[in-house]
Formats: C-alpha cells, sequence, structure tokens
C-alpha cells in the first residue's frame, strides 16, 4: 500500500538540479522515493580535487547519496553505464535493467527528462528518456523480459520540461507541460542537495541566478497514463493515482 514514485536519472546531481523539488514534495506527504541513475557522473567536467575518473566517479557517488538524504529519497541507486556514453548502450540493455527496478519497487509514477535532453541537451539524458519510456511501456508487458520478476504496470509516466531556455546555450526543445508543480516551499531543500555536491561547486553558481529567477515551479508532461484521457493542465502528480 502507499504511493511510490520512481525517478530515473543519468548523472548525480540530476535527482536536485532537475527533479528535486518534486521528490521532495513527495517525500514530504510520505510518498516512498526511489532514484536510479544509471552513472556516477565520472566523465563531468567539473572534477573537484579528483586525480582521475574513478575517483570522481566515488565522490560523486557520496555526494549522490547525500543530495538523496537531504530530499528525503528512500532508496537510491547507481548503475555501473559509462557517463557520456549512454547513446550507445542498447535500448534493450537499458530497459532490461529498468524493468527489473520498476519490478521490485513497483512505482505508480516514473518522471525522468523528456527526449530534448533537459535544458542542457545532455545526450545521456535522451537515451535515459527512451530507456526509462521503454522499461515504463514493457513492466507490465507478458512479452518484454518475462524472466525479470513479477510484472508490473506503473500508472503514469512524466516528462520533465521547462518554460524557458537558458540564454547562451543550444536550445532545447521543449515538450509542453501538463503538470505545473509550485516547488517554492522546498525550494530552500532543493538547493541544499545542490549544495551536496560539493565536486560541481562551479555549476552551482552558475545555476543559482537561474534558480533565483525560475526555481519557484518544475513542469512536467503527462507522457503515459493507464487512464486514457485528454491532457489538461494539473498541480498534482498523484491526484487520482490508485494505490
Ligand atoms: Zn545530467
Amino acid at each position: 500500500m502507499g504511493l511510490r514514485l520512481l525517478c530515473v536519472t543519468a548523472h548525480p546531481d540530476d535527482e536536485c538540479f532537475a527533479f528535486g523539488g518534486a521528490l521532495a514534495l513527495a517525500s514530504l506527504r510520505q510518498v516512498e522515493t526511489s532514484i536510479v541513475c544509471l552513472t556516477d557522473g565520472s566523465a563531468g567536467s567539473n572534477r573537484g580535487p579528483a586525480s582521475s575518473a574513478r575517483e570522481l566517479g566515488l565522490l560523486r557517488r557520496a555526494e549522490f547519496a547525500a543530495s538523496c538524504r537531504i530530499l528525503g529519497v528512500n532508496h537510491h541507486e547507481i548503475l555501473d553505464y559509462q557517463d557520456g556514453q549512454l547513446e550507445h548502450q542498447t535500448l534493450a540493455k537499458l530497459a532490461t535493467d529498468l524493468v527489473q527496478r520498476i519490478r521490485i519497487l513497483r512505482p505508480q509514477v516514473i518522471i525522468t527528462f523528456g527526449g530534448d535532453g533537459g535544458l542542457n541537451t545532455h545526450a545521456d539524458h535522451t537515451a535515459v528518456s527512451a530507456a526509462a519510456t521503454a522499461a515504463f511501456h514493457w513492466a507490465g508487458s507478458p512479452k518484454r523480459f518475462p524472466a525479470l520478476g513479477e510484472l508490473y504496470t506503473p500508472q503514469r509516466l512524466y516528462y520533465l520540461t521547462a518554460n524557458f531556455f537558458l540564454e547562451g546555450r543550444l536550445r532545447h526543445i521543449p515538450a509542453p507541460w501538463t503538470l505545473t508543480l509550485d516547488v517554492s516551499s522546498v525550494l530552500p531543500r532543493k538547493r541544499e542537495a545542490m549544495r551536496a555536491h560539493t565536486t560541481q561547486a562551479p555549476l552551482m553558481e552558475r545555476a543559482s541566478p537561474i534558480f533565483d529567477q525560475h526555481g519557484g515551479q518544475e513542469h512536467y508532461l503527462l507522457a503515459a497514463s493507464v487512464v486514457a484521457q485528454p491532457a489538461t493542465a494539473s498541480t498534482d502528480m498523484f491526484e487520482g493515482v490508485m494505490e
């Protein structure tokens, strides 16, 4: 029983920079929250004191764990895919790992990036979106990976989107949003989780004015729903979800 939310990400820090408001709000209302992050971020351009990719990966794993604690996330896991290389993985392999997690965690709601790859159009984000979408649709299908645990059909898939563009960067091509979350009450917690990523401090500095301007809301598209319905505007990703 109870509500469960799974967030599928590519890099340690996506959970707070991108989805932190949704995760913190869900945690506050006692929704059981999980994150599956596909890489350890060891190819990041901000490297802190790390002298090797392995060392950076280890630092970022610890930062991710701290950020998850601050956001109140119940389960978090980093898989062993290579940062910056997700687009070269087969869809079948990525989806296998995610279907397995969905069948264990049994989330009613899954959130992930849209096909645009987020505000920074990162190819890893686009690959995560494709794999999470496939896994969402396949987890309950007897035709897909029947040996990978008990079939389970989540109820809703949401893609992160945005109502603004980053200045001075390649423009992403955003999905329209159906869900607007007022995350202003948990913005301090989201910022605190962002600060836990100490190797990413330069990014935090650049992002801070953007969050000053846009940080009060997160926008999502309802990309799939077990209920056939028209797209309608909503402010609660769990409204109407069955426990
Ligand atoms: Zn990322």
